[in-house]
Parts: C-alpha cells; structure tokens; sequence
C-alpha cells in the first residue's frame, strides 16, 4: 500500500456480474447487501468509495422475463437500458439503508477522449466525492458503438481510477484472484499473491479464463491492473464472495492477488493519456523500438513501427503494442493514420520524401507518452 492503513483513501470497488448474480441469472441481493454495508462502512470511516458496477445487461435480461432474442446490437442494448434503471434502484436501496446518496455516471471512451471532455467527467467525479456521495458508474451500454465502447468494465474500473486519482482498485470477481492456472480445471494451480511484472507469461496465462454472464476474465482484469498501476493506485483482484473482503482489503490484509502501484501518481495530462486511449488507433513495433520505450525512455520513431491499426488523426492518442500483442505504451500521435501506413519502417530523413510533407522525426514523442 502506497499510505499507511488507518488513511483515507479512494477506492474503487468493480463488482463483476457474476459478484452480482452470485452465478445465478437475477440479481442476488443478499451479495448486493453485503457489498453495500462494507461500501458504507468505509464511507463512515472517511473513505472515498467509487462503484463501478456491471449487470445491466443481466438484469435487463431478467427484467423482460429472459426473452428470446436474436444477439443484435441493439438488442443488448435495449436490455440494458432496461437493465440499468433497476440496476441503479437496488443499488440506491441498499444505500439509503446507511443514509448515504448515490449519483450514477454513465461513460464510454468517447467521454475521457478530448481533454475538455475528460476533465469535465473528473470534475462530475470529484463534485460528488465532496458532496459525500458514492458514484456508481457503469458503461453507458444503451448507446456505446464500437469506436467508443470500453466493451468491459475491469478496463471501465481501470478508467475510473485514473479520472479519479484512485489509491485502490478492487477488482471482485468469482475467484480469488489469479491462479497459476484456471483453478476450475487444474485443482493444484496456486493462488499468486502479488504481481510486480505484467509480461506476456501472465497475459498467457490468464488468456483463457472468463465467468459466466460478464464480458470480462483476467486478461480483461490484468489489462485493468496495469493500467490503474500506472496511474498511481494498488491493484486487487480478489473473490467478492469472501467475508468482508473490501474492508479487509482496505484494512492491509493480503487478500486475493495484488498489484502494487508501480510509483507515484502522474500529473494529469498524462493521466488524460491513460485514460483516452481508443481501441481504433493501435501501432504494433518491433522489438528494438519496444526496448527503446519501455527501457530507455525514448520516443517513437517511423522505423520501428511495423503495423497501423484502425484510423485516427495526429492528436489522437494511440496504444503501442510489441509484436505478442502485449500493449506496452500509449502516447498522443504526431501523425494520421494514413500517413503512418506510408511511413511505417521508414527512417524519419524519409518522411518528407514519402508524405510530402513532415510533422518532424518523431511519432509520439516521449513527453507525450506514458509506458504501461
Ligand atoms: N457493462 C456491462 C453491463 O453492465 C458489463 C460489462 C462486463 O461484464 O464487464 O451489463
């Protein structure tokens, strides 16, 4: 833990669909119940607790009387729609059991993507933390398209810590943490305490595991991790089923698997970085480049870049891939994606040559940068 644990903190609580349903296809309210009395208890400690929640889809499903519906996007997102009201009154139920007011925030990407945008969600964040109200926030399902769908909500938690300025992520799942395999399938796979390092090993590992009626697994929730790690908060992923598994965490106890935050929070520009980041830009580099930022701070040339993903302008801010599809850095972009197509493994003297024009040497430089 980065402060001592009598402190204040603020904490993220991501409660998985499958914390929600207790595995079943309703709501289970006495999991919900328990989760809230242990929110509230830190809240009347003088912590800052921030919900992310999931289950609207689920609960929207439940609501219509489990309709038989083609998959269609707008299907999923008329459940939830309808899903998410009733979702939002039991949680506002349970609360007002302790006396405490909630506030919901929907988001997409679309939402933290421009400056403006995401310091005007930090703001609404803040508002309601000093008023003393617990927001709850889930993905804006009903009308999240592609471009600007976070698609899970381990990576939408990982966002709430960075906007928030979080010292603590809790990650609750149906599991208690990590494994050194998926324990429902091999019995003797150990539980990893802590994680220092997310390489491509962990990532492989936790490739395969997934719950139920949620979209995430670990490989969503190590994404997460990463991400919250960078921004400056500790990272847990720890069974919401446990006997006062938040508080206990937040007390100091070794629960689940922790990430520890990696240093010190970043200034907020750079969080901004972290945060606006679009799964349509991505460059995949290779090796030498991949070295270059990660271990030695450099910015990012032409010449290692060895794919474009998606379309994006110069200002949009990119993810960075190495060649085992494992993101290692995100950055704003000094160049179109059409203009990186022409230039990728290119040295930057052929730039012009190529474009007709050059924005300079580099692609993302490294102030512009922050490396998971
Ligand atoms: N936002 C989705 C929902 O509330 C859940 C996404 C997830 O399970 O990660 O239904």
């Amino acid at each position: 833990m980065k402060s001592d644990s009598q402190s204040c903190k603020r904490i993220v609580v991501k409660v998985g669909t499958s914390v929600l349903t207790g595995g079943t296809r309703q709501l289970s309210l006495p999991n919900m119940v328990e989760l809230v009395r242990q929110c509230a208890e830190l809240h009347h400690r003088g912590h800052d607790v921030i919900v992310c929640t999931s289950g609207a889809v689920a609960v929207g499903r439940a609501r219509l009387g489990f309709p038989d519906l083609p998959a269609t996007v707008a299907n999923k997102q008329m459940l939830a729609a309808v899903g998410q009201s009733r979702l939002m009154l039991t949680w506002e139920r349970f609360f007002e059991i302790y006396g405490i007011h909630i506030g919901q925030i929907l988001l997409t990407y679309g939402d933290v993507e421009s400056r403006h945008r995401f310091l005007n969600a930090q703001d609404t964040l803040n508002t309601l933390l000093e008023h003393r109200i617990i927001p709850v926030i889930n993905e804006n399902d009903a009308v999240a398209t592609d471009e600007i769908k976070i698609g899970d909500n381990d990576n939408l938690s990982a966002l709430v810590a960075v906007l928030a300025n979080a010292d603590l992520l809790i990650m609750l799942t149906d599991l208690p943490g990590l494994f050194t395999a998926d324990p429902r399938e091999h019995p003797d796979a150990q539980l990893i305490r802590e994680v220092n390092v997310i390489d491509e090993n962990l990532l492989a590992l936790a490739g395969g595991s997934r719950s139920g009626l949620g979209v995430g697994g670990m490989a969503t929730k190590l994404q997460a991790a990463a991400v919250a790690r960078r921004a400056g908060a500790d990272a847990v992923i720890a069974s919401g089923t446990e006997p006062n598994v938040i508080t206990r965490i937040v007390g100091g106890e070794a629960l689940g698997t922790r990430f520890p935050a990696l240093d010190t929070p970043p200034e907020n520009r750079k969080r901004w970085i972290l945060a606006g980041v679009t799964h349509t830009g991505r460059l995949v580099v290779d090796k030498g480049a991949a070295d270059a930022l990660s271990k030695r701070g450099s910015s990012l040339l032409p010449a290692g870049i060895v794919a474009v993903h998606g379309t994006f302008d110069r200002g949009d801010t990119v993810a960075i891939y190495n060649e085992h599809n494992g993101e290692i850095a995100r950055g704003i972009v000094r160049y179109t994606s059409d203009d990186l197509k022409q230039i990728k493994g290119c040295h930057s003297e052929s730039i012009a040559e190529r474009l007709g024009y050059t924005y300079g040497a580099v692609v993302v430089h490294r102030n512009d940068m922050i490396v998971l």
